[in-house]
């Protein structure tokens, strides 16, 4: 993978850009920083420029050619000199050394994790995360222990990368300790983590750890618009809405965040009305329960709660260049003439607990019917 898919984060790869060209790249680095700012996507750089077989020198640093067998093979899953560390579901007997963690996975299952992580491979920003995993188990260490314990299967340096490093349970955390422990110069390591706090210290010492900040809006906008066909104001709400986090703002095109924004604003325009919508009422709800999950719910909720803010913020200062929700000052306006910043600040804090009762399974409709109920209470 190229240097210019890594998005912004030119510090770091000036770092590791000088780091290879003097050849002193070291042997655990733990990358840390929240979800979808290039932590990934970095490891992946180094790792290929590392392991090309034919590596270009552009500006002075080594680039990957993308063409050489290794090049290839990195894309294609099939490079031997790395191995893949992350969260597997509990299968039958996980626990059971003799088998291994993978045995006791369904062909379908293993089928599965190996797709996305191709696609992860390829775009180093997609979500990676294997249903019904959250813990990375002993076996797992103990079966990468043995594999280490050999010569690397290809001459050079052979890497091992460990998505969501804090879900190394504590057993797992020790036994990788020990690995650290004896440390080879033709070895490095990558922890991947959004949660530093979540691993040992004595694991953390012994590891460089680099932090990822979160990405600017506009170098999201700008990765976005070479991808997507949306408008610029479109782009411009995911960019802000994302909160640094590429791989979020894919989640938010995917899930067509102006409309269900539009939508949230019509239910509040609906609790609104004098008259008890019975029927429409029934309509919207019944809507939101059957076309968004519950995951997709709360975003509708956050987004109702930045229109708000938004409106609260317009309140104060007048200057809707301030605003997130920027593409809709008209309705903001009308609004903000109408309600004074306490109730508003009221109807917030309803929408947080609303979000909490979803995160506590209460069903949606009940949620839903239930900030309708309050936000009438406060504002009307
Ligand atoms: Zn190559």
């Amino acid at each position: 993978m190229k240097w210019n898919k890594i998005v912004g984060q030119e510090n770091i790869k000036i770092f590791f850009k000088k780091a290879i060209k003097e050849k002193r790249v070291g042997s655990g680095y733990c990358f840390f920083g929240i979800e979808g700012v290039g932590k990934f996507a970095t490891a992946l750089g180094i790792i290929s420029t590392l392991s090309c077989l034919k590596p270009r020198e552009i500006n002075g640093f080594l680039e990957p050619c993308e063409e050489c067998n290794n090049c290839k093979s990195i894309e294609n899953l099939k490079f031997p000199n790395i191995e893949y560390i992350f969260s597997l579901p509990a299968g039958k007997s996980a626990d059971k050394e003799e088998d291994g963690p993978i045995a006791s996975l369904s062909d379908s299952l293993i089928e599965d994790i190996n797709l996305k992580l191709r696609q992860k491979i390829a775009n180093p920003y997609a979500k990676f995360k294997v249903e019904g995993a959250s813990q990375i188990k002993i076996a797992q260490i103990r079966e990468l222990r043995k594999s280490l314990s050999l010569s690397n299967p290809l001459p050079g340096r052979k890497f091992v990368v460990i998505f969501n490093a804090e879900e190394m349970n504590i057993d797992a955390q020790n036994a990788f300790l020990k690995t650290l422990e004896e440390p080879r110069d033709d070895i490095t390591f990558f922890l991947l983590t959004t949660r530093r706090e979540g691993l040992l210290p004595t694991i953390l010492s012994r590891c460089q750890s680099v932090f990822f900040p979160p990405l600017s809006t506009e170098e999201i906008f700008y990765s976005l618009s070479k991808e997507y066909s949306m408008g610029a104001e479109e782009l411009g709400i995911i960019s802000r809405f994302s909160n640094g986090s590429l791989t979020r703002a894919y989640e938010f095109v995917e899930s067509n965040l102006k409309m269900m924004r539009d939508k949230m604003v019509d239910f509040l325009r609906l609790a609104l009305r004098k008259e008890l919508p019975g029927a429409t009422l029934f309509e919207q709800i019944t809507m939101f329960a059957e076309k968004f999950d519950k995951r997709e719910a709360q975003m509708c909720l956050q987004l109702l709660a930045s229109w708000i803010r938004d409106v609260l913020v317009f309140m104060k200062s007048c200057d809707s260049g301030l605003l997130v929700n920027f593409d809709d000052n008209a309705t903001l306006v009308r609004f903000a003439n109408k309600f004074g910043p306490k109730p508003l600040k009221e109807v917030i804090e309803i929408i947080e607990n609303s979000i909490y009762m979803i995160n506590s399974n209460v069903q949606i409709p009940t949620v839903y019917l239930n900030l309708f109920l309050e936000i009438r209470k406060v504002l009307l």
